[in-house]
């Protein structure tokens, strides 16, 4: 008995050995992949090779063509601080600690182990960041659309915290949740006095009936920028918020380059990393779109 613990020690130490250190931390991030990774030849190359992913990933961050939502776009940069979040790092996309958690998530999920961000990858990326939405994810399972709150649940927001004071509607609980979070993104980006339209909300609930009209008139419901008729808005607890807007954009215009603005904005990234702890999540494919999700008991 005592032979064979002997041998079951030797056998860890020797599969150890062999593997590039990464610092992982008991109990965070993820395990370290079964074997060896191909193109990772040992513990020494391994800061190279997480240099080389680095320079990879500076090279492709605003040229790679990608479609995480079947939409075409060109390079990864307005993904860059969801997929930062996500992996657990706080460094820049195109830096080897970046590459570095990028490889352990990847690893963990049965992708190439290396730090670069492809479309597959975004794929992947893009399903964990879907997953936290519950509304979504019951349209995935295709259950019925849900019935809009009941008048008493909803709560008129106050004109200051209204994009140019226009009446909006926000579940109450999802409100005092937002009215929590606006005042810690005030506490730390104190540059938001500068801009009181900053953080304001131009959309919360939304009637069955109004989203009806608005896609018969506009056209081209559910696409990825048009929920449409069965938009997480009738909740009452999805808000839009203005993180302002590129020049000659509206705060919520969906092309590319209005939405890479939105996302280097201070205030998303600020969001990003913190909108959980008050029960937000983020539709990645429009920066100002936030749902409520409950807080963390
Ligand atoms: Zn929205």
């Amino acid at each position: 008995m005592r032979r064979l613990l002997v041998i079951v020690l030797l056998l860890g130490l020797a599969a150890c050995a062999g593997r590039p250190r990464y610092g992982l931390e008991p109990g965070r991030g993820a395990a370290y992949p079964p074997d060896l990774p191909r193109g990772w030849t040992g513990a020494c190359d391994q800061p190279a090779a997480a240099r080389q992913a680095a320079r990879l990933n500076g090279g492709s961050i605003d040229t790679l063509p990608v479609a995480p939502f079947g939409h075409a776009e060109t390079g990864w940069r307005a993904y860059a601080p969801l997929t930062a979040y996500e992996v657990g790092t706080r460094c820049p996309p195109d830096s080897a600690g970046f590459a570095e958690a990028l490889a352990r998530w990847k690893a963990a999920r049965g992708l190439a182990y290396d730090g670069a961000v492809d479309d597959r990858t975004l794929g992947v990326l893009k399903g964990a960041w879907q997953e936290r939405r519950p509304f979504l994810m019951a349209r995935v399972r295709k259950e019925p659309c849900p019935e809009p709150p009941a008048a008493g649940a909803l709560e008129q927001i106050r004109p200051d915290e209204s994009h140019y004071g226009k009446p909006i509607l926000v579940r109450a609980d999802a409100l005092a949740a937002y009215r929590r979070m606006a005042a810690a993104a005030r506490r730390d980006l104190p540059e938001l006095a500068q801009d009181p339209l900053l953080l304001t909300i131009f959309s919360g609930f939304r009637s069955p009936e109004y989203d009806q009209s608005q896609c018969l008139a506009q056209g081209g419901c559910n696409g990825v920028a048009r929920a449409g008729a069965c938009s997480a808005h009738r909740t009452g607890g999805a808000v839009d918020i203005v993180l302002g807007n590129a020049p000659g954009a509206r705060v919520d215009t969906a092309s590319d380059a209005n939405r890479l603005y939105l996302a280097k904005t201070r205030l998303y990234q600020w969001l990003v990393v913190n909108a959980a702890r008050f029960g937000f999540v983020n539709y990645p494919y429009e920066p100002w779109h936030w749902e409520w999700v409950g807080e963390r008991g």
